[in-house]
């Protein structure tokens, strides 16, 4: 048994044909991590749908009416770039959902991973980018307006800029380069007013052709590999931990990165994201700060790599978490 739990519902299934979106990718992760004995049926938490207070905290009344009610106007829907249908938004709800439940286990036990969630490019009062709802803006907003955290911050890893999550959290602060050792980041290096830290380390020749300043945005060349990537990671979390000491870590986990993703221009390994991972959660660990991991974006050649990649990430908090066991606050 897995010392944190998974969150997974077959809803998870996003209903979109053809698209290079596989989104009947969440089944065939939950499938592999029961198959290869990573997890069993009792680890895995099934969430409910979200509130809608909770949608409306971050996202514009108008928009969330369109989008639920079906009458986004086509421009809206060709921004999405999905093929709309009401299946669709109720599958975004319910990922919404999870993400809040991953979040909120998060910090009862230390760790938590969503077998679904990362809609980073969703904006308050529209869609883009294969996402229509920013589940993890709206899982943070919740648990700040409740009091349960005060300061929380998004590290981002999809080879995409977080450009949702910096719009809909703008850093306040001095926009400015930063010389990390491994080259050029930029930044406030400030979080947004409401205490949301933003890091954002993607393959700058890529969608979004506009990106938002994050808190510390790390751009990186095509072809970034394995060493260049990880060293660029440790630097960044080092950089960020140093002026921000975040009381939950979202971790925007896309599969994206690797070598043979259809979408990315990276050239990372299966072996080299897991690392990834892993330096993710034991940064976490050794901050003593509980950390929930979402998916995001997969796109590789073949299928079976992306459900590789993304159930690696559980497998890396297994094995990160289960030698000096989760933390919580
Ligand atoms: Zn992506």
């Amino acid at each position: 048994m897995l010392p944190f739990s998974l969150i997974y519902h077959d809803g998870f299934y996003l209903p979109l044909g053809g698209h290079v979106f596989p989104g009947e990718k969440y089944r065939l992760i939950q499938q592999r991590l029961l198959e290869t004995r990573v997890a069993a049926e009792s680890d895995f938490v099934r969430p409910q749908t979200i509130a809608m207070d909770d949608v409306l905290r971050v996202h514009e009344r108008g928009y969330v009416e369109r989008l639920v009610n079906g009458t986004l106007s086509e421009a809206e829907i060709l921004q999405t770039e999905l093929p709309y249908s009401k299946a669709l938004v109720e599958a975004s709800l319910l990922g919404c959902g999870g993400t809040l439940e991953a979040a909120r286990l998060a910090l009862r036990n230390g760790a938590a991973c969503s077998i679904g969630g990362g809609f980073h490019h969703a904006h308050r009062g529209h869609g883009e980018g294969f996402c229509i709802l920013h589940d993890v803006a709206i899982a943070l907003a919740r648990l700040l307006h409740d009091g349960e955290i005060q300061r929380a911050m998004v590290i981002d890893l999809d080879v995409h800029d977080g450009n949702g999550t910096a719009a809909i959290f703008p850093p306040a602060g001095k926009h400015r380069r930063e010389s990390l050792r491994y080259g050029v980041a930029s930044g406030s290096m400030m979080p947004s007013a409401d205490g949301v830290f933003t890091l954002s380390m993607h393959q700058q020749n890529n969608y979004p052709m506009y990106k938002p300043p994050s808190s510390l945005d790390v751009p990186l060349a095509d072809g970034t590999d394995d060493a260049e990537y990880l060293e660029a990671l440790e630097n960044a979390m080092q950089g960020a931990f140093a002026r921000f000491r975040p009381q939950l870590i979202a971790y925007v986990a896309g599969a994206d990165p690797y070598v043979e993703d259809k979408l990315g221009g990276l050239a990372l390994t299966i072996e080299g994201l897991k690392e990834r991972d892993r330096m993710v959660f034991r940064a976490a660990q050794s901050a003593g700060v509980p950390v929930f991991s979402v998916y995001a974006g997969g796109y590789a050649i073949r299928v079976e790599d992306t459900v590789t990649i993304h159930a690696n990430t559980v497998l890396a908090a297994a094995e990160v978490f289960s030698f000096h066991g989760a933390t919580s606050c």
